[in-house]
């Protein structure tokens, strides 16, 4: 058997990679052609490659690494769990320490009556949890006609067949067999690509009164729930105008419509409050957590759920979970995370210093030729790029779109951004400093210099 190491030439790797690797959201045949970065060690904000270049991570991973990378506390966490009890489930009555300690943190960090939480290994399966969870709460209350769940286009909530269905991404439709019976899209609030001559605050309130009119044209006693982001993550980190949540809100209210607020990428500090739903001041009945609950260091999700649907649903068995729900290496290091996040103070100093910096320092960029507008929520951002400003036209360049010419100069220049389209977007580890900061923007700038 070959003994594959960091050691290794980088070409070797990437060549076995392309070999037996098959990579998620990815033309593996194009990828083998090109190699594979291969990523060997991490360190606060910065990875290292194969070839001992160092990278500023502006992502975060995937969204995830909230702690940023090599923080021995949590390497300690999962060290003790797995001596005392690498693993046991939490199905057939039983149930273990970490799993308790971790709901009953969850409980008290989340906002309102959200008590209890049903936990799965990653986003997607909390967000399958929530669709079976939804459906089975109106019909335990005796309404099994209200089904439906209306979500966005663009929207992006999963990879699995349930959540998939319920993210709004086409691409990821048009295979395999997506979306599920009973679901419903509506248009997203993206005012610089779609608001036309409108004010944003009147194309957030007319986005959301989409809701309304689908819930009408189905039925309020069809309908089960509304799911979205508080601020769209992989769909382009897109910000709502804020005539936009409240309307959501009010309707959902009017209408006995369910809210889930899937804060996979909006929670644990990224927005500046412990949850994007804080930051947006919406109140919804149930928050699917993942990612930044253990910063990534093991996979964990879950869904958060309010006292009248934890009630509806334990009054009979719900015939659903994981053999890695609550898992107790990956609870462990989750709370050890929490503390650590909590005690070091890092939401409070992200709300503070850190996204104000950022911002300013973000928004700068859009003294740029080629950026439009920059958007930006606490930790997560993302700048427009365009040929014409006034027009908010969009980009097309030869050999693809400006954004991915983007995203690969600024791999050339050691900085991960990521692209939607033409959009560029950033998630940086919460620990990030001003210094750093300022490395990421000039790294920015001097990639969108070299965009043509
Ligand atoms: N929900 C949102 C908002 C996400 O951004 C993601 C992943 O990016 C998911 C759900 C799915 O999470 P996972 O990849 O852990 O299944």
């Amino acid at each position: 058997m070959t003994q594959i190491s960091n050691h290794m030439p980088t070409a070797e790797l990437q060549a076995l990679d392309a070999a037996h690797h098959m990579h998620p959201f990815t033309h593996n045949a194009d990828l083998g052609a090109k190699g594979a970065r291969i990523i060997t060690r991490a360190d606060g904000v910065w990875l290292t490659d194969s070839d001992g270049n160092r990278i500023l991570d502006g992502m975060a991973g995937l969204w995830c690494v909230n702690l940023g990378y090599g923080r021995q506390e949590l390497v300690d966490a999962a060290t003790r769990q797995m001596q005392e009890l690498p693993f046991y489930n939490t199905f057939f009555q039983t149930s273990h320490t970490p799993a308790i300690a971790l709901a009953a943190r969850l409980a008290e960090l989340a906002p309102g009556d959200l008590n209890h939480v049903f936990f799965a290994g990653s986003g997607s399966e909390a967000n399958d949890t929530n669709l079976r969870m939804v459906r089975t709460y109106w019909a335990e209350k005796g309404q099994p006609e209200k089904q439906v769940v209306i979500s966005r286009w663009n929207a992006y909530h999963g990879s699995s067949v349930g959540s998939g269905s319920l993210g709004g991404m086409k691409g990821m439709h048009s295979q395999g067999g997506l979306p599920i019976p009973g679901i419903h899209h509506i248009d997203q609030p993206d005012w610089w690509s779609e608001g036309g001559d409108m004010t944003p605050e009147d194309f957030g309130l007319e986005r959301a009164r989409q809701l309304e009119t689908a819930i009408k044209e189905l039925g309020a006693d069809k309908v089960a729930a509304f799911i979205a982001e508080p601020v769209q993550g992989a769909g382009g980190v897109i910000v709502p105008p804020a005539t936009y949540w409240p309307e959501i809100q009010r309707i959902c209210r009017e209408h006995d419509i369910l809210l889930i607020a899937d804060e996979v990428i909006c929670g644990f500090g990224r927005t500046g409050n412990w949850f994007g739903s804080q930051t947006m001041e919406i109140t919804p009945d149930i928050m699917t957590i993942a990612k930044g609950l253990s910063s990534g260091y093991l996979p964990i999700g879950g869904s958060i759920v309010s006292d009248r649907i934890a009630e509806v649903i334990g009054n009979a068995e719900f015939n659903h979970g994981y053999t890695y729900s609550g898992h107790p290496v990956a609870a462990a290091v989750a709370l050890e995370n929490l503390r650590i996040l909590d005690e070091e103070g890092i939401v409070t100093r992200v709300r503070e210093e850190t996204a104000p910096y950022l911002a300013e320092k973000f928004r700068s960029l859009t003294d740029h030729p080629l950026v439009g507008e920059a958007k930006i929520v606490g930790m997560m951002g993302s700048i427009a790029l365009t040929p014409d400003k006034a027009s908010r036209a969009a980009f097309e360049a030869d050999g693809g779109t400006a954004g991915y010419i983007c995203r690969e100069r600024c791999f050339a220049n050691n900085l991960v951004m990521r692209h939607v389209g033409d959009r560029m977007i950033i998630s940086p580890p919460l620990v990030i400093s001003r210094e750093e900061i300022d490395t990421l923007i000039e790294r920015a700038w001097q990639s969108l210099d070299e965009t043509h």
